[in-house]
């Protein structure tokens, strides 16, 4: 495909990428709001990078789309090619709110220029506390809530369990099947799947028990029935005596966007009552507008007792919290919680001008919009490919998970095939699942219908072609 257009160029020493930071009203650079491919994927300059990438950075850190990035806003990703791919990922529901968001932008460059760092825990300043005053007044329940800012979802579930122990005196945790919490210790340890997140990386985090949760297209029982099964295993296998906590993403994420049946989540939170365990919803992907609501918890008419929070929270600035029941915050000592960079001031100001769009802006909505887009166009979909198994999801996280139409079986094989073939094609999705074979779809909400559409034509033609 020939252009006019300029290809921005690589980033490199002393020299400045070529995109203008015009800003729109969609959010981000002043992008076209197109699929264009100048080169097949990756062109020259991204191979360059790539291979820079392969000498420098340790083999363990891979990438699953093979482009060098420059620019990104409104629902698509640029590359140093020229190519203009359409993000149905968000960098992991990351840039929920836009990538390079006017407002975020403007906040961070502000906030840069005044003041980068103290350290909370030496000398407080004012953008911290309105995040946490923030985020106590948007997380679900009306009870006296406080709020610690940590730099990652791991290092925020770290702390959770943390403040849990501290509070119940308690030590066991309870995590379920496909459950993923992060890559420390800890949070390895509370993580499901072993490869590639646990292998080899052992020993993991005492006192962590796994129980079954509730994946309705797999294990077909209603939510009472799977939320008996794992109360018996909890109370046979560990008991509520011991446990401090049980943690849970209301929808869980890398295991594969599997939502649990109606009546799973409430009975277990009634469990956690009724045995003084602190009901911890790790909200870290699913929260901040992406499931099309403020967070997913809500969908299921639970108020947990403490919550996890990073990704969309900051727009792309490295930030995370944990909020909660204030007498179980403030259980710990003082100096107990904390961190170098916790908080960080710019961080904080990309947190606010954020979480003022999700609560201003429409993003809510704009998330169910797109639930209807995405499950509707997927739906047709599956109706003449019985290889997909399910859609499933919320708001603007939602899932297909491909299957073998005679047996059921999972089939990763088929999904990674049709995921290469949408990246090749310009479209960036991500997989995930226990079994590899879900394609989840992430896209920013700032993403325009046209694109969403072009988005799904694209997997549609992919899956008739592999
Ligand atoms: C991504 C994720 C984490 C870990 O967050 P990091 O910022 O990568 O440490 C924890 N919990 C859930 C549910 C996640 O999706």
């Amino acid at each position: 495909m020939a252009s006019d257009r300029t290809p921005p160029r690589l980033y490199a020493r002393g020299m400045s990428t070529s995109i203008a930071p015009v800003t729109t009203p969609l959010g981000g650079p002043s992008l076209p709001q197109e699929r264009r491919l100048e080169t097949a994927i990756p062109g020259p300059r991204s191979q360059e990078l790539l291979a820079r990438k392969a000498e420098a950075v340790a083999a363990g850190v891979g990438h699953t789309v093979p482009i060098a990035a420059v620019a990104a806003g409104g629902g698509v990703v640029v590359d140093a090619d020229g190519n203009s791919l359409i993000d149905l990922g968000s960098g992991i529901a990351v840039t929920t709110v836009g990538n390079a968001h006017p407002k975020v932008v403007e906040a961070i460059a502000a906030q840069a220029a005044q003041l980068t760092h103290t350290c909370f825990m030496i000398s407080p300043y004012e953008s911290y506390v309105e995040v946490a005053e923030t985020l106590n007044r948007l997380t679900p329940g009306d009870h006296a809530k406080k709020s610690a800012l940590f730099n990652s979802g791991a290092e925020a579930v770290e702390n959770a369990v943390k403040i849990a122990r501290k509070f119940t005196g308690k030590q066991a945790v309870v995590a379920f099947d496909h459950a993923y919490h992060g890559r420390t210790n800890l949070t390895m340890a509370l993580t499901a799947k072993s490869m590639p997140y646990k292998s080899g990386f052992g020993p993991f985090a005492a006192e962590v028990y796994r129980v079954p949760a509730s994946y309705p297209f797999r294990d077909g029982l209603s939510g009472q029935d799977a939320a008996a099964r794992a109360i018996s295993m909890i109370e046979k296998q560990v008991g509520a005596d011991n446990l401090a906590a049980v943690i849970i993403e209301p929808i869980q994420g890398e295991g594969g966007f599997v939502v649990p049946a109606d009546g799973f989540l409430p009975a277990v939170v009634e469990w956690c009552r009724a045995n003084d365990v602190v009901f911890i919803a790790d909200e870290v992907q699913s929260g901040f507008a992406r499931t099309g609501a403020m967070f997913a918890s809500e969908h299921f008419g639970i108020v947990p007792d403490l919550i996890t929070t990073a990704k969309g929270i900051a727009g792309g600035m490295p930030l995370a919290a944990v909020t909660g029941r204030a007498d179980i915050m403030d259980a710990t000592h003082t100096g107990g919680l904390g961190g170098t960079y916790g908080g960080n001031p710019v961080a904080c100001a990309a947190a606010l001008a954020a979480m003022d769009a999700f609560e201003n802006d429409g993003l809510i909505e704009r998330a169910q919009e797109i639930e209807t887009l995405l499950t509707g166009r997927l739906r047709e979909i599956a109706a003449s490919d019985p290889r997909i198994g399910e859609v499933r999801g919320r708001g603007a996280m939602i899932a297909a998970e491909f299957v073998d139409p005679e047996t059921g079986a999972p089939d990763a094989a088929l999904t990674g095939a049709v995921a290469k073939a949408c990246i090749a094609a310009g479209v960036i999705v991500l997989t995930c699942g226990t079994y590899g074979n879900v394609i989840r779809f992430l896209p920013p909400l700032s993403i325009g219908d046209d694109l969403l559409a072009e988005g799904l034509d694209v997997l549609a033609e992919a899956l008739g072609t592999v």
